[in-house]
Formats: structure tokens, C-alpha cells, sequence
């Protein structure tokens, strides 16, 4: 066993399931390594959510602070993070989830990304640089100001990292005049096929048929368009114009009345290409093109119903599958990983994977060779 296949387990407090995979997900996830491993980080002094990133800050030192013997099963105990984490969520107003309550994973992977974001953030300068040469070069410089204006004065590494850009057009039926915006996501968010149908239980779908009924064309029928000013027929298109190296991607299980749709997605779990729903043939953020072709590394499952389900975690590393159920890890085949009714999905870009790992585990070498945090729950062997 070597230094990045370090598995440990988390004790569950009662209900904890949720959150703990959501901390062995994102404790395996590199860019939380580079921040979180490489040095302290000291909050935002006006953030209300400072208590929750110096948590985290030690549980995830915690995850990768111990040299493991070979077959040792040791468990960490989370109550640090757990007791900051309602404790933020009360003291903050954030009235989303209650002590012993059973919990969305997907929504506390965005209150814990939004929270260590709030606690981090600066204000930035960004430059626009370079000259523009096409058209779509020119697409390129309203995307990234969009990123501007909606950053410059709150940036982050979990911005940096974590956050991507759809880009919307609406085009006029009348007048042909497209009018074009920008949004910012944390996670990317893609439909099922029939999930909105009423007692919908089961699907057998694509990861392609998802994502196709997510950036599928609507239409508008009373567009009031400022070119020609007329009210009229519109279309709307939606295309990706930012994904950043690392995605998190989740499934709408769940419908509007707290409906459950079970059944398998499936998806090629170590090649996905993104490239049918890009905007840009290029990429606006990079200097250098890389194919948005992405290996998908952990998958979060969620078995039951919504308030009374069970969550377990699936990880790849180093080319191993691993099952992470809350104290009890074990190694499970690839096709039991990828045959789960996977909820979310965190994957990586293809050709970024080897060097990102290769920078996180120089840091996991400095800390244990440091260890400059005292650890508040030690790990039991
Ligand atoms: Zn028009």
C-alpha cells in the first residue's frame, strides 16, 4: 500500500452517513490536497464560516497525516467537523439541516465548498490579455468578463478549481440577433430521462442522454428582443464555456416531490468527452487547449428513500476500487463501482490526473514529514 491508497474509515455519530461521504470524497479530491495539505490557512476574519474551514482544515491532515501499516483497519472519528459543521449551520441561520438528521449529500458538498469558498475569498485583480482573431475569440473575452463581474471582489481556490460557466444564448426567430450571457456553477447539475414523470422508479439511461436533456434547445414564446423590438418566438441554448479540471457532477434523482428515480446511469467511467456540449472549440480560460475528456475517480451512491436512505462511497485509487461505507472499507471490483445507482460523480481531467496526483502526494510526503497541526480526533489503528 503506498501513500495515495491510504483508506480510513469515518465512525458514524448517528444519521452521519451523508457527510461522511462527502469528506471522503472531497478529502481524495487534489485541489482540496493542494489547499488544505500545503500550508495553514487563516480565514477571513469577518466570515462566519471560519470555524468550518479550520475544521476541515484538520480533518482532512487528519486523512492523510498517518503512515498505515499494511492490513491495518483504523477508523478516524469525525466529531471535530461534525460539531463545527452544525455549529456553522446554526450560528450562521442556514436552516437546512438539524442534529441526527439524515441529509442531502449533494446539497452538503455545496454548503461545505460555499462555506470554505466564503472563508477564503480575496478580492482580485483579473486581466483581460491577448488580441482577438475570430469571432469566437471574441465570445471568449465576454465569457471571461462575465467571470469578472462575477468574482473579482470574492475569488478563491474553490472558485479556481471547483467552478464552471454555462453560456446562454437566445436567439430571436424573428430578427436571427443572439444575446448572449454567462453563469457561473459548482457542480454540474444534468436531468434524468423521465425523471419529472410521477412514479418514475426506475431508468435505463446514458450519461449522454442526460446530459443531452440538459443542453437541449427550449423555445420562448414571448421574447421581447431588443434588436428588433418585436415580442416574439425565441430559442435558447445552453452550452458549457468553462469546466474546470475537476467536475462534480450530480444526477436529479430526486423530483420535485421528493421522489426517488433508482436505476443505473451508465457512462465510460475512464474516458467521458464533454466536447458535444461545449460552447467554444478552444477554451477562453487556458492558454493551452486540453480536450474536455475526464476519468471519473469517486462515486457517491444513495440507496432508500430520501429521508430514510443509507450513502456509501466509491473511490479509484491507484487503479484500485475501493467501497467506503462509513467505518467498513473494502476493495470491490470496478464493475461494482460503476454498477451502483451513482448520485454524484466527481471525475478529473484525463491528461491532468497523473500530475495532479503526483503534486498531492508530495504534499501528503511534506505533512507527514511536518505534521504541523496537532491533530484533534487521532486516528485509532
Ligand atoms: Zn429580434
Amino acid at each position: 500500500m503506498t501513500e495515495m491508497s491510504t483508506t480510513i474509515g469515518l465512525a458514524n455519530l448517528g444519521n452521519t452517513c451523508f457527510l461522511n461521504v462527502v469528506l471522503q470524497a472531497l478529502r481524495l479530491s487534489p485541489p482540496l490536497c493542494d489547499m488544505f495539505l500545503t500550508r495553514k490557512i487563516e480565514p477571513r476574519q469577518e466570515s462566519n464560516k471560519k470555524q468550518l474551514l479550520e475544521a476541515f482544515q484538520i480533518i482532512i491532515r487528519d486523512f492523510w497525516r498517518h503512515s498505515l501499516p499494511p492490513g491495518a483497519k483504523p477508523t478516524l472519528n469525525p466529531r471535530g467537523f461534525h460539531g463545527a459543521f452544525l455549529r456553522t449551520i446554526q450560528e450562521s441561520g442556514d436552516d437546512w439541516h438539524r442534529y441526527g438528521q439524515q441529509s442531502d449529500a449533494a446539497e452538503t458538498i455545496q454548503y461545505i465548498l460555499n462555506g470554505l469558498h466564503d472563508a477564503m475569498y480575496k478580492k482580485v485583480i483579473m486581466h483581460v490579455i491577448g488580441s482577438v482573431k475570430n469571432p469566437e475569440e471574441q465570445a471568449y473575452i465576454k465569457a471571461i468578463e462575465s467571470w469578472n463581474v462575477f468574482f473579482s471582489k470574492e475569488y478563491s481556490p474553490i472558485i479556481e478549481n471547483y467552478n464552471g460557466q454555462t453560456q446562454t444564448e437566445v436567439i430571436c426567430d424573428t430578427c436571427k440577433v443572439v444575446s448572449t450571457r454567462y453563469e457561473p456553477w459548482l457542480m454540474l447539475k444534468v436531468p434524468l430521462p423521465g425523471g419529472d414523470m410521477p412514479n418514475r422508479t426506475k431508468l435505463d439511461a446514458t450519461l449522454t442522454d442526460c446530459l443531452n436533456l440538459a443542453f437541449a434547445d427550449e423555445s420562448l414564446d414571448d421574447y421581447q428582443c431588443d434588436a428588433c423590438k418585436t415580442k416574439g418566438k425565441a430559442t435558447i441554448r445552453n452550452r458549457i464555456s468553462r469546466m474546470p479540471d475537476t467536475i462534480i457532477l450530480t444526477l436529479k434523482r430526486f423530483t420535485n416531490s421528493m421522489q426517488k428515480v433508482g436505476g443505473k446511469v451508465v457512462w465510460d467511467i475512464e474516458q467521458f468527452d464533454f466536447r458535444p456540449w461545449m460552447a467554444f472549440r478552444g477554451d477562453p480560460f487556458n492558454k493551452i487547449y486540453v480536450p474536455p475528456i475526464y476519468e471519473t475517480t469517486a462515486l457517491i451512491e444513495q440507496q432508500g428513500s430520501f429521508r430514510g436512505g443509507h450513502y456509501r462511497m466509491y473511490a479509484k485509487q491507484e487503479q484500485q476500487w475501493y467501497e467506503y461505507d462509513d467505518n467498513d472499507i473494502r476493495n470491490v471490483p470496478g464493475e461494482t463501482a460503476t454498477g451502483c445507482d451513482a448520485y454524484i460523480a466527481f471525475l478529473s481531467r484525463k491528461n491532468r490526473i497523473e500530475s495532479m496526483n503526483l503534486q498531492t502526494l508530495h504534499h501528503i510526503q511534506a505533512l507527514r514529514a511536518s505534521q504541523p497541526i496537532k491533530p484533534q480526533a487521532a486516528a485509532e489503528a
